[in-house]
Formats: C-alpha cells, structure tokens, sequence
C-alpha cells in the first residue's frame, strides 16, 4: 500500500510539463543574463508597422561590411571611455535587419555604380555603370542610349515628395550619383572625362545630369563635395586660389543651378551653410574634391559641416514639403579609408555616420519616417587573434596572458588587418612592436600586395526602422531594398515588371535572376 502514493507522483510528473521557472534558475542573477532577458521583453514589445511611410531616409555607408559595424562599435565604446565589445552603436538597436547580396550583375564582388543603382533603382547592373541596365556596356555611350532605368528620386520627384542628396565624397561620385545620373562608366564626372566616342554619341557627364535633372522641380537638397566638376576651367577656387574648375566646356555649373531653381541657395563654406535658413532648394559643394575625413574636418580652410549637421540641415529644408521626402545619406569616405588600407579613419567616419542616425531618430517620428541603414558593399577588413576582453580594437593583439600574441614568425601583430591593400610587404614581415598602430595614420598590414585595398564580396547587413521595416528580414538581395522603399511610400509598387521582364526576354536578353 506505501508505494502507491509513490506511483501517483510519477504519474503527475509525467502528465505536467516539466517547468524550471528562469528566476529559479542558478544563472538568473548573472548580468548577460538579466540584459538579455531585458532585451527580449522589449523585443516582445515590437509591432510591425504597417502605415504608409511618409518619408525615407537612406543612409549608405561606402564599403561599412560587417567587420567594419564590429570594429566601430568596439571604438566607439572605448573612445567613450567604456567596454568596448558590448557597446550598442545607434544602428545596432535599430529592430529590423538582413543580410544583403551585394553581387553585380556580372560581378562577383561590386564595385559602388551597380551597388548603389540597385538600391534606387530596383535592378542589379555592371560594374561602373550607374541608373543603367544590365544591358548597358561599360564605357560604351552608344550602347546605353534607351537602357536607362528610373530611379526612386525620380519617382518621388514626379509624385510631389522632395528630395535630397547627402554624401562626404564627391556628390557625383558613385552613390550619390545613383540617385540622378544615366551613365556608361561611373568615371564621367565632367565633361573632360567622357571619352571621344561618348561625346561623339551624345552622352552627358554626371555633374551637368544633376544640374539639368528633368524630374519634378529638381533635386530640393545636394550637399557633398567635388565642387571642381560642376566649375570651368578658367575659373580659380574661393577656397584653394591656386586651383582651377575641371571643366573644358566653359560652363559654370553652380550658376546655373542657380538660375534654374527659384529661390535656390549655392554655398561652399561653413559659414555660408550655417547662415543657410528658411526654405528653397540648397545645393552645397564644400571641396574641390572629396570632403574630409571626420577626424580631419577641423584642418578644413573655410570649414567643412560634418555629416550630421548637413544631414539636419536636409531635413530642416525637406521636412516643409506638403508631401514627404526622400533623402539619402552617404557616408562616402568609410570606403577611401579602407581603399587606403587606414581602418582608423575608416572607423572614425562610420562613428559619425551613427552619430548622424541618432540625430535623426531624435529629430523624426519613425511612426511615419522609414530610416534604412545599409552598405553598397563590404571592404576585405579582418578583426582576428584572440585578443582579451578591452584591448585596443587599432591595437596589437594581447592575449588572455596579459602579453603580446606572437605570429608564427614570432613578431606581434594588429588585431585589425586586410586580406589586400598598400599594407602588405614583400620579404618578412615588418614587426610592429615600435609602431603606433593606435595612430589614425597607421596602416594596418594586409596579406597581398595592391596599392589600393579591394572590396570585398560577402554580405553586407541593412538595418532598419519604421513603416515596412519589418520586410527586412533573412537574406535578401540588394535590389529588394528600393522595392521595400517605394513599397513603403505608396508610390505604386513594381506591378510594371513582370512587363517589363517580358520584353526583354523577347529582344534576347538572358534572363534576368
Ligand atoms: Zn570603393
């Protein structure tokens, strides 16, 4: 009789689930613990929002790969004077996010023209064509007349929204450009760059595209760098005296822009930008060249915005259109750094391009503003060792021992590397153990000869909040995003295509994947 209660409890154990409540848990104090479980609360909170979006803000970061996000965040964090590895930048918490293939459509690894065309065009394109098909052939003028595709600042123009323009680099550079130019090779700036044939052919540079920009009322905002491209020849610089314009066509670009654009605005200096108030469009070209690199900006001779201030200075002027914006902002310069083989200043510029993301989450509503953070394509940046917890990210790697991690050779090494790039070293290797490797200047070794770092071909991550953010979600190819985007405003989602994918399919084209 004594067993029976005994049988009876196995039976109940057996027919109720067997819980061990999480604060019963020997872990439950533990602070990991505490954060995550914090954390997934606050992810159970998260709705998806299905309203229409009635802005769009893009921001690219040039060549920001996952390497690039990883070693930024711990800089960040320890140039705050705080742990590094589990900092949140602002574009980590941001709650939507996928990995994106950034592949051109005869490329395995992209250069930024087809990069960035998918992301406002919807397509994937060749390497160094921008705004055109695949169709298109490089440097091919002829051949890429009746090739051209729309992109998303066209549509918003013609549907009433403003647009807007933001980059550190050159505004006709690749990104940028994608927003406004049609163009055989990304190298067309100006009309001194456009080969024999291409002038033959009729094709026009990238500067003049942006100034006789046919959509809408024109672009509301540009602001960047590579004021050379849109001056003639004979005239000198405001800011380098001993500088002359690029253009051979006598044209000065800037002057027409003002003249076509009522009420419009032309600055190339800080003060001129800070004295910039009320409405009307804005075009400012701050460098003969690219802008600075962040850390550089205060050598500036007449004084430079920082990525943040011009992004502001966007919305103040986009935000007073009756009918939404769409604004893209390149952190252009991340990628020259790493071209360079200088993850310093790459790190330093993507830190601002967060800087930039948080000033505007606290400026818009995400209610009604969609932001995407993304990439064009990643750099070859390595983070590797094992270095111990709080060691510098620019620093040689120093072991759990406490000690500089010796490489096979027996010579330290950075934590940071490239895989290619002006690094690299014929014979042995040089030991770093003398170097300020922490210096911004410093360029961090890399393993193949190149007198330019490479991109690099993995996926890149696209981050993202607001109306239809929640879309952003496993892996998805880079061209997904303009649709995610023009699906957002309502600006009439691609039906088009699969009419269009029908004609070309009948005029011998491949078909299209
Ligand atoms: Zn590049």
């Amino acid at each position: 009789m004594t067993y029976r209660p005994f049988v009876g409890v196995l039976l109940v154990c057996a027919l109720l689930p067997q819980a061990v409540f999480a604060q019963d848990l020997p872990q439950a104090k533990d602070s990991y613990f505490v954060d995550a479980a914090a954390d997934l609360e606050a992810r159970l909170a998260v709705r998806p929002n299905t309203g229409r979006a009635r802005n769009v803000i893009l921001f690219v970061g040039d060549g920001m790969g996952v390497s690039t996000l990883t070693a930024a965040r711990i800089y960040q964090g320890q140039r705050a004077g705080q742990d590094g590895e589990s900092t949140w930048t602002t574009m980590d918490r941001l709650p939507y996010a996928a990995l994106v293939k950034t592949y051109a459509h005869d490329a395995q690894v992209p250069d930024s023209a087809p990069t960035a065309t998918a992301l406002t065009t919807g397509v994937k394109t060749r390497n160094g064509i921008i705004g055109l098909d695949q169709r298109a052939i490089e440097n091919d003028c002829a051949a890429s007349h009746g090739r051209e595709v729309m992109t998303l600042f066209e549509q918003a123009e013609v549907a009433g929204l403003r647009t807007g323009i933001v980059s550190t680099a050159r505004i006709t550079h690749a990104t940028p450009a994608a927003a406004y130019a049609h163009v055989a090779s990304r190298d067309w700036e100006n009309d001194t760059a456009l080969t024999p044939e291409a002038r033959k052919a009729g094709c026009v540079d990238i500067a003049r595209q942006l100034v006789e920009w046919p959509y809408g009322d024109g672009l509301d905002v540009v602001l960047g760098g590579g004021r050379a491209q849109f001056m003639p020849s004979t005239a000198t610089d405001p800011e380098s005296p001993a500088s002359v314009g690029l253009r051979a066509d006598g044209r000065d670009l800037t002057g027409e822009w003002l003249t076509r654009r009522t009420g419009g605005r032309y600055v190339w200096n800080r003060a001129q930008f800070d004295a910039v108030a009320g409405d009307g469009p804005l075009l400012g070209l701050f460098q003969q060249d690219h802008m600075h690199f962040e850390v550089d900006r205060p050598l500036d001779a007449a004084g430079e915005p920082s990525l943040t201030e011009m992004t502001l200075k966007a919305i103040d002027i986009l935000e007073r259109g009756d009918r939404g914006y769409v604004l893209m902002v390149e952190a252009g310069r991340i990628d020259h750094a790493h071209h360079l083989g200088m993850a310093g200043r790459a790190l330093a510029d993507t830190v601002e391009l967060d800087r930039a993301i948080a000033a505007v989450l606290a400026r818009v509503d995400p209610e009604d503003t969609l932001i995407i953070v993304t990439a064009d394509h990643s750099h070859n940046l390595t983070i590797a060792g094992y270095p111990r917890r709080g060691n510098p990210i620019l620093g040689l790697v120093v072991g759990l021992d406490g000690k500089p991690t010796l490489a096979g050779d027996g010579k330290p090494y950075t934590t940071l590397s490239y895989a290619n790039g002006p690094g690299a070293v014929a014979g042995d290797r040089h030991d770093p153990a003398g170097d300020d490797t922490t210096g911004l200047d410093y360029v961090q070794p890399a393993l193949v000869a190149a007198e330019s770092a490479t991109h690099g071909g993995e996926d890149v991550v696209v981050r993202s909040t607001g109306p239809w953010s929640h879309l952003f979600n496993g892996t998805i190819e880079q061209n997904l995003i303009y649709h995610v985007i023009v699906h957002a405003l309502g600006l009439g989602p691609a039906r088009a295509a699969p009419a269009v994918a029908a004609a070309r399919a009948g005029d011998g084209t491949p078909p299209q994947r």
